[in-house]
Order: C-alpha cells, then sequence, then structure tokens
C-alpha cells in the first residue's frame, strides 16, 4: 500500500490530438489527485523522437487548459531524462538484473520465424541470458536486455481490474536500452515514475500486461511498487472500439462544437465512472465523489446525444453573462449586442445544446429587415396568419409600456377578442420577428426588441 500524498500522471504520447480516452485517462487523473489534496503531473512521452511533433504537444497543453486540467508542475519530457535512464540500465547491468544481448539481426529474425510458426509472439530465446560475454565477437554491437525473474508470477492488485496475476514465464526479456544505447519505453516510464513520485497509475487498459513488466523492474530496483488503476476501453455508442465515426475527435473539436468544458468533465467522469444515479453533477461534485472503487469493469460507450444534453444542463446552470460572453467569442458578430443577449439568455438557454445554438436563437437581435426567414418558418405565414399579425399590428403600435408582462397582457387581450389561441398567431409572430420556427418564448421575443423594429418586422410580412 502507498502511503502518503497522492501524485497522479496524466502521460500521453505526443503523436496525435489528445483524443476523447486520453482526455477522460488525464480527467480521472486529475480527479483522483484533488480528490485527495494530491498532486496531478503532466508527463510528455516524447521518446519516439520521429513520430512526437509540436502540434500534438500544443494540442494535449492546449485541451488540458481548456478542460480546467491543472498540473501542479511544469510538464514533465521525457526524453530529456535520457541521461538518467540510461544510469538506471546501468545500475541494473551492474546488479545482474540486466545483461548484454548480442543477438544479431538475423537470429532475432529466425526467433520472430519460429514464433511465428508457432502461430505466437515474438520471444526473446534467453541465447546470451547465461552466456559469457567475453564470447561476443570483437566490435559487435549489443542491446540490453532485462533479466526478468522466470519463475513464480506477478500479481497485480489493481484498484479496478481486481487481482490479475501473470506468471513469469510469459514475459520474456525485454530489451532495455537499444543498441544505439537509446532507452526504452518500459524502462523510461518506470524510472520517471518513481523520480516523479507517483503514487497511483491511471491509464487505459491496454497498458495491464506492461504493468506486470513494470513491476519486474520496479522489484529489480527495489523501489516501491505504485498503485495501479487501468481503465476499460471506450467504445462507441454501437459497441465498437471508438473511432472517429463515432465523433472521437480531438478535445478541440468539442470546444468547437460548442460544448462547456464543465459538460465535458461532467460527461467524460461518467464514461466509466459512477456516483449513484447521478448523471449530471458540478466539478467540485466530481472531486468530492470521485475515488477509484466507482470505476466500473466494463467499457464505456460514447453518446454524443448524451453529452450534448448533459452540455445543455450545465448551460442552464452557466452565469448568463459569462454565457454571453462565451457565445460572442465564437460568434463575434454578436458582440455588438452582448447586453441583449445577455438580457435574452435566461430565454435562450432553455431550450439550446451548445453555444452554436444560442448564437443562431440569438441572431433575430441584430438581422436587419427584411430578415431572412427559414423555409420551415416561412410555412406558418399564409393568408390567414398575416391577417392575424396585420390586426395585432395597430395594438402593439399603441402600446406604450414595452415590456414582458405588458406585452404579453396586450396579445392575450387580442386574442381573446378575436377568439384565437396563442397557437394561432405564435408561430407566424415568431417567423416574422425572428425568421426561425424554434425561439424564446415569444413574449420574449418581442419585448427584447425595439417596438419600431417589432412594428418594421410585423409590416414586411402583413
Ligand atoms: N504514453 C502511454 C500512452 O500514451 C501511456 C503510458 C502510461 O500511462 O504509463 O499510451
Amino acid at each position: 500500500m502507498v502511503s502518503g500524498p497522492v501524485v497522479t500522471r496524466f502521460a500521453p504520447s505526443p503523436t496525435g490530438f489528445l483524443h476523447i480516452g486520453g482526455a477522460r485517462t488525464a480527467l480521472f487523473n486529475w480527479a483522483f489527485a484533488r480528490h485527495h489534496g494530491g498532486k496531478f503531473l503532466l508527463r510528455i512521452e516524447d521518446t519516439d523522437r520521429a513520430r512526437s511533433t509540436d502540434a500534438a504537444i500544443d494540442a494535449i497543453l492546449d485541451g488540458m487548459a481548456w478542460l480546467g486540467l491543472d498540473t501542479d508542475d511544469t510538464p514533465v519530457y521525457q526524453h530529456k531524462n535520457a541521461d538518467r535512464h540510461i544510469e538506471i540500465a546501468q545500475k541494473l547491468l551492474a546488479s545482474g538484473h540486466a545483461y548484454k544481448c548480442y543477438c544479431t539481426p538475423e537470429e532475432i529474425e529466425s526467433m520472430r520465424e519460429t514464433a511465428r510458426a508457432a502461430g505466437k509472439p515474438l520471444r526473446y530465446n534467453g541465447t546470451w541470458r547465461d552466456r559469457d560475454p567475453t564470447e561476443a565477437p570483437d566490435g559487435r554491437a549489443y542491446v540490453v536486455r532485462f533479466r526478468a525473474p522466470k519463475h513464480g508470477e506477478i500479481e497485480i492488485d489493481d484498484c479496478v481490474q481486481g487481482a490479475v496475476t501473470i506468471a513469469n514465464d510469459q514475459l520474456d526479456d525485454l530489451i532495455i536500452l537499444r543498441s544505439d544505447g537509446t532507452p526504452t519505453y518500459m524502462l523510461s516510464v518506470v524510472v520517471d515514475d518513481h523520480d516523479m513520485g507517483v503514487t497511483h497509475i491511471i491509464r487505459g487498459d491496454d497498458h495491464l500486461t506492461n504493468a506486470a513488466r513494470q513491476i519486474q523492474i520496479y522489484n529489480a530496483l527495489g523501489w516501491q511498487v505504485p498503485e495501479f488503476a487501468h481503465l476499460p476501453l471506450i467504445l462507441g455508442s454501437d459497441g465498437v472500439k471508438l473511432s472517429k465515426r463515432h465523433g472521437s475527435l480531438g478535445v478541440d473539436a468539442y470546444r468547437d462544437m460548442g460544448l462547456l468544458p464543465e459538460a465535458m468533465r461532467n460527461y467524460l467522469a461518467r464514461l466509466g465512472w459512477s456516483h449513484g444515479d447521478d448523471e449530471i453533477f458540478t466539478t467540485e461534485q466530481l472531486i468530492t465523489w470521485f475515488g477509484l472503487e466507482a470505476i466500473g469493469k466494463s467499457p464505456a460507450r460514447f453518446d454524443m446525444t448524451k453529452l450534448e444534453n448533459v452540455n445543455g444542463h450545465h448551460i442552464r446552470r452557466h452565469d448568463d453573462s459569462a454565457l454571453a460572453t462565451l457565445v460572442c467569442a465564437n460568434a463575434p458578430e454578436l458582440a455588438p449586442v452582448q447586453d441583449a443577449l445577455e438580457d435574452a439568455m435566461p430565454a435562450l438557454k432553455e431550450r439550446a445544446k451548445n453555444l452554436h445554438e444560442i448564437a443562431d436563437m440569438g441572431g433575430f437581435l441584430i438581422s436587419t429587415r427584411p430578415i431572412d426567414i427559414t423555409e420551415k418558418a416561412a410555412k406558418s405565414l399564409t393568408p390567414d396568419t398575416r391577417g392575424r399579425l396585420a390586426a395585432l399590428h395597430p395594438r402593439l403600435e399603441t402600446l406604450n409600456n414595452w415590456e414582458k408582462a405588458a406585452i404579453e397582457t396586450e396579445i392575450r387581450a387580442f386574442l381573446n377578442d378575436y377568439d384565437l389561441k396563442l397557437g394561432d398567431i405564435a408561430p407566424a409572430l415568431r417567423a416574422a420577428l425572428t425568421g426561425l420556427s424554434v425561439s424564446p418564448s415569444i413574449f420574449d421575443v418581442v419585448a427584447l426588441l425595439d417596438k419600431a423594429e417589432v412594428l418594421g418586422r410585423l409590416k414586411d410580412q402583413i
């Protein structure tokens, strides 16, 4: 058991965008550290210099900043620790926990052939494990291999998967230093996690067997093994491994879709973790409630519709003024009417699932006459309804108090006089004033526009 303060880390390889799975891993590490008042660290695993790109690093940093996943130290760039990784490899060599392997590429290829013929993955056959290194031909290149224990087993007491046992004879002697002297991933991860004081490794379950190999290395070094929590995959809504087709995009794409970071945190948390029946919660609640014991063992399914629903809830909880600022940042054409947008926000956000819908619905505030009317909205403008708008026009013209309550009273009185129901005029009124078939309540719409503008837009349709 780990004692002392919790330290977690997110350790992405910067070879692509920060996708949903990575964002969830980051969130779980962050929430766990915050829950325990510990530290959350970021390590960029950029040892594969050919595949790591600055653009991917930026995408990871931007995505985490947008998601509000703040770290407690500057990011660690793994490739900068290479000297330290080599030092530890030398230490393992010196203690006999590693050895030099002088196999030629041809010999390795023949092991691969044998494995392939048996339908098994390549396993090193141990040629140099016990051979005297002085037998090596002069000047022949070598790799350094970890001398993995042959007997017994590794038990991973995984916080999510439970007890997982892997027999040591299933794990061969992996390379820790390549022939060019560079360290390999498996060694670097262990050394960095140890040096960063990581107490809990929370990551995708594709790393579960790596954990067994890593535990062997921890043991050889006499280092304390951290706790592991391997998260089940995220599947698409059809139960197949999540891909672009299911909406698995970079985190930036979700920002561009007009989602709020708190909604994203809420939804991502529910991809594998639960707290009773709670579906909608704040980030403070997430931090208070989060624990590894409530992470499920079966894969979660990503569902864009649900994400948008969660976003709608958070939009309605979000401060109106802050929302107006966000909407204007997305739709700069609305910036001149930001105040009006803020006034309209309680009505606008009522049905919106994302910030773009708010912008679209708020667009009527800046439309200029004659306003564009969508095909769908135009259907409600018939000779009959245009006649009703014509009858309503003078009633509004003589109304002096241009406030929502007074407007509503006047329109209802008009309906009463003509023996009409609200539904007999609202769609046409909405079309004439907003050009849309959905909008905030019609009384809000009238009140949010200037009287002259309302009368003008009505005139245009009469
Ligand atoms: N860099 C690895 C990856 O992106 C993660 C390694 C780890 O979390 O231990 O899959």
